[in-house]
């Protein structure tokens, strides 16, 4: 049956409240894209979301959304524990913490030109990546890695991977609060524990990009951004670990939904109380696989600095390679926001979905208080990605949330089949961009075809007000899993 949904205006839609959905539902996007929806599932998705106890305003999708486990990605819903809100793993997803972190660098692309193919080779070989992509020289002891599973990046920097003042600009500084190591299983334990340092396979990347066009000049000079510079992008999760964590907790939750007698449209969206031992104990290990992500990308950061430092033959000073931010785009988090005039503390999952907090709230850090936090929009390999920053309107109306990515279009294996016939990889080196890959049938996934055109959705984040944009960045060299 398809989702009845109706224009609000040129970038919004609702999705009217009937049946068991205790909210509306709103989804950001433009007509085209509406009718694309329709034939999926994903609208379904947002609805069925509606239906969950205590969700608080409305069950929210971006213009990146497409069909995920129980919830849809690009999916936002925030949910009060007084009034008997929920916790989700499908709202979280498979991957806990993916994320996207983005480097400056003092570095104009000529510089780099010369001796990109060197620089992408030793990437290559220092980064770790591919689905089972693990470390032989960083091997932790299960004591260590719980206290990675604690201290998120601040045990990598105070191992000596990276600076403190990276920390700064990182969501949650790098590690949530309350992470109970003791709740994660030891088969999480165990395929976490080499693969720290790693990039992990398909969709995470890691990319050497150019600033190509700068949006907003005030905003682009106080995150240090120029035109012509060069940066570097990571996406990478929680590996094996947080896959494992979220797949623990689903018999938990689906137990646990029966226990409090909550209704499921879908076994995929089971879940617990937030009030409730269940729901506590999954916030406690998924914060502990949050952590192992935020760990994960500062190593990859430092092995980054260091393979620019070896190919340029440069020092730190002159590189300049700072963080200018990284954001999480799978995660439950507890939160402050108004709701009707009453500030409330509520659980709001983000599932592709990047936090966009605006000038002056607390959490943004100092050195962009002006302008709001920098929020990073991967398109795809061939095409490019953007920066954005959060916007009071998004704090309002999506509880400080925006889109995450371009988001698929084509399944792996349509895209597959899209791709054949194609030498992906000469055809993109043809046009500038070097490509390194684990697996050869990953780069046929992960055609830029695979994705929606990433200019079109910051357009709508950009003309809803959910999200400004700063730069659009162009991919020079990127390392695939
Ligand atoms: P996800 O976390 O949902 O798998 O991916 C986030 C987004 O990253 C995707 O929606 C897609 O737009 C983008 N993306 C995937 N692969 C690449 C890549 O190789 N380079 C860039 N710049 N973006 C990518
Ligand atoms: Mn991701
Ligand atoms: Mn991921």
């Amino acid at each position: 049956m398809p989702v009845k949904i109706e224009q609000i205006d040129a970038c919004r839609w609702r999705i009217p409240r009937e049946g068991a959905m205790r909210t509306e539902g709103l989804v950001f996007a433009d007509q085209a894209m509406i009718e694309v929806l329709q034939k999926e599932q994903a609208l379904e998705q947002v609805r069925n979301v509606a239906t969950l106890p205590g969700i608080v305003g409305r069950s929210i999708a971006m213009p990146d959304i497409h069909w995920g486990y129980g919830f849809p990605i690009g999916g936002v819903a925030a949910f009060d524990p007084d009034d008997g809100g929920v916790v989700s793993p499908g709202g979280v997803g498979y991957d806990i913490n993916c994320g996207v972190r983005l480097l400056r660098s003092e570095l104009e692309v000529s510089e780099v030109r010369p001796r990109l193919k060197e620089l992408a080779d030793a990437l290559f070989r220092n980064v770790p990546s591919g689905v089972g992509s693990h470390r032989r020289d960083l091997k932790l002891s299960v004591q260590e890695e719980c206290k990675v599973l604690k201290e998120g990046a601040h045990w990598a920097v105070r191992n000596g991977f990276g600076r403190a003042e990276d920390l700064e600009h990182i969501e949650e500084r790098g590690t949530l609060p309350d992470a109970e190591p003791e709740l994660v299983s030891d088969r999480a334990l165990e395929r976490g524990r080499n693969q720290l340092g790693t990039l992990g396979g398909g969709n995470h990347f890691l990319e050497v990009q150019v600033v190509e066009e700068i949006h907003d000049e005030q905003a682009a000079a106080v995150l240090g951004l120029f035109a012509g510079q060069v940066t570097v992008s990571i996406h990478t999760g929680s590996r094996g670990l947080g896959y494992q964590v979220c797949d623990d907790s689903i018999r938990t939750m689906l137990r646990a939904a029966a226990k409090y007698g909550i209704h499921l449209p879908d076994r995929q969206l089971c879940c617990a109380p937030l009030t409730s031992p269940e729901g506590k104990q999954y916030l406690a290990a998924m914060a502990g696989a949050a952590n192992f992500a935020f760990a994960n990308r500062q190593l990859i950061t430092h092995w980054v600095r260091e393979t620019f430092e070896q190919v340029l033959g440069k020092g730190p000073a002159q590189l300049r390679m700072g963080l200018i931010y990284d954001v999480c785009h799978n995660i439950a988090k507890w939160e402050q926001h108004e709701v009707q005039g009453q500030k409330r503390r509520l659980c709001v999952h983000r599932k592709g979905a990047t936090r966009a907090f605006p000038p002056h709230h607390p959490d943004t850090p100092a050195l962009y208080r002006a302008i709001g936090q920098p929020v990073l929009i991967p398109g795809d390999m061939g095409r490019y990605s953007y920066v954005l920053v959060g916007t009071p309107e998004a704090f309002d109306e999506t509880f400080g949330s925006t889109c995450h990515g371009a988001g698929r279009v084509l399944s792996r294996h349509a895209a597959k089949k899209q791709a054949r016939g194609h030498n992906t990889e000469t055809e993109l080196a043809a046009r500038g961009i070097l490509v390194r890959a684990a697996n050869r049938a990953t780069v046929a996934e992960e055609i830029s075809e695979a994705y929606k055109d990433v200019k079109d959705v910051v357009n709508i984040v950009a003309q809803a007000g959910i999200g400004r944009i700063v730069a659009r960045l162009r991919p020079l060299a990127v390392i695939k899993g």
